[in-house]
């Protein structure tokens, strides 16, 4: 930095207001009613220091904002952030399962159940006819074994809570064996072999990344094996020269040698998917019947019901896991439940939970239907949009959430260009709209599709794109 430079910044760095100054000013003051005055103070002291780092790299003399320009940038970012918080999303990415997005819609019975939970007291713990203190999850356990054949069940945080348990229960200290086909990344630092070590167990992995067999696993079972686990692959797949031993062939052999054998299933279906179309995924029932001793999975993946994690099997080893200090770290709260055993009520009639579960809605809804309603609402844009080109085109959607991403779904959606506007704008301005929407922006196309809506947000998503487009062209 030349000496010219230093002077300049140094001069303007004098120019800078104090903390105590900005705070005294209207906007700031105002602020502060609002958001609190720590809250105030920390984001003054963050925009002083962000200017102060700003002016130092100045190779020109800067322009400092006038005190009360600063107090008002100071505000309206406060007022943006906590505007930023959970707001309602319309998922127009055409992706079912968006972790980013929170997963799954809950039914609408399920949201219901969950508020009255929150709003008052509810018999967690407690059996209301004798009185007595009672196990917590106790009737949603009831209804897993119901619909997956298990002897019994036990409801945690997630389904990385899930395994951690399973893991912690029955390996630490011991021999974990994994095909290595199986020792997979699902994404957000979930690394089957990080796990395994994180839970104290060692891992052996046996066979190779394309074909293990039975006898890879009956030769690595010894005295120190704690357990043998079958992760489901679920965003990745093995094609081609590939073998992996039938579950119950391996069940059998687990069996024999007095070992658990431990099924981590990932998205975890009730019911089978293929009734549906292209979408099959493993049944946490068909894991139970091959014999598996703990199976466990998402309850915000396939099942569509609220984040959990969900464990079945033989009693005894499930109230092993059940009694390992653990669970205690990892039990999920009374709304979570409240919503889990209304969604699960939903499966006994698997038609009841294909039309009230919005992804199995979703999942199951024809793709003339999806291209119908995609068109119905371009006409109705082409009418109002100005300056925007309203298309429908042939697309696909995917059920993402870590579990089947590759897997297409076909299906329609709106292709929005304009030769006046940029639609990285638009699709900005619709990010920050109310409600907000999510799309994907490919190949100078603003793509939205309908395939994650309830019906009843194609109306949103119409008003939104209207607000989005006056926004953006009085802007302009
Ligand atoms: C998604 C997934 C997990 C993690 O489940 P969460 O509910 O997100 O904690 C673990 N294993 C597999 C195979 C998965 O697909």
């Amino acid at each position: 930095m030349s000496k010219d430079t230093t002077s300049f910044s140094n001069s303007a760095l004098r120019g800078l207001p104090s903390i105590a100054k900005l705070i005294d000013t209207e906007a700031l003051q105002e602020a502060s009613q609002r958001f609190g005055q720590a809250a105030v103070t920390t984001a003054t002291r963050e925009a002083i220091d962000k200017l102060r780092r700003e002016l130092q790299g100045e190779q020109h003399m800067p322009e400092i904002p006038s005190h009360a320009a600063l107090a008002n940038q100071i505000a309206s970012g406060l007022a943006l952030r906590e505007e930023n918080v959970l707001r309602p999303v319309i998922n127009a990415t055409g992706i079912l399962l968006h972790t980013g997005l929170g997963r799954a819609p809950l039914a609408k019975v399920a949201a219901e159940a969950a508020e009255q939970a929150a709003r008052g007291y509810c018999n967690v713990e407690l059996d209301l006819p004798s009185g007595q203190r009672s196990q917590r999850s106790q009737v949603v356990e009831r209804l897993l074994c119901e619909l997956t054949g298990a002897e019994a069940a036990h409801v945690v945080n997630n389904n990385a809570g899930a395994a951690g348990l399973v893991l912690a229960t029955l390996a630490a200290g011991r021999e974990v064996i994994v095909s290595h086909g199986e020792l997979i990344e699902i994404g957000g630092g979930f690394r089957v072999p990080d796990v395994i070590a994180s839970y104290g167990a060692k891992l052996r992995p046996v066979g190779t990344t394309n074909r293990t067999r039975v006898d890879d696993y009956a030769r690595a079972i010894g005295e120190q094996t704690g357990a043998v686990l079958v992760v489901h692959p679920s965003n990745y797949r093995v094609e081609g020269f590939t073998h992996r031993p039938e579950l119950r062939a391996l069940a059998a052999l687990a069996r024999e040698r007095e070992i658990p054998l431990v099924h981590d299933l990932g998205s975890g279906a009730l019911i089978d998917f293929s009734q549906f179309g292209s979408v099959a995924e493993p049944v946490a029932s068909e894991s139970v019947a091959a014999g598996v001793d703990l199976t466990f999975f998402s309850g915000d993946k396939l099942l569509g019901g609220p984040q959990s994690g969900i464990i079945v099997g033989r009693r005894s080893y499930v109230e092993r896991v059940a009694r390992h200090p653990l669970s205690r770290a990892l039990r999920v709260d009374k709304i979570t439940l409240a919503a889990l055993h209304a969604t699960l009520k939903l499966y006994r009639s698997p038609e009841e939970a294909r039309q009230s579960i919005p992804l199995l809605r979703f999942l199951s809804t024809p793709l003339e239907t999806i291209k119908a309603r995609t068109e119905e609402l371009a006409s109705r844009l082409r009418s109002q949009l100005r300056d925007w080109d309203t298309q429908t085109q042939a697309d696909e959607a995917f059920v993402g959430g870590g579990s089947l991403p590759q897997q297409a779904i076909p299906s329609w959606s709106l292709a929005i260009t304009s030769s006046a506007h940029c639609v990285e704008g638009m699709a900005q301005r619709l990010r920050v709209g109310e409600p907000a929407v999510v799309g994907r922006v490919q190949q100078e196309q603003l793509l939205l599709s309908l395939h994650a809506m309830l019906e009843e947000q194609d109306e949103q998503l119409e008003q939104a794109l209207l607000t989005a487009s006056q926004s953006l062209a009085s802007a302009e």
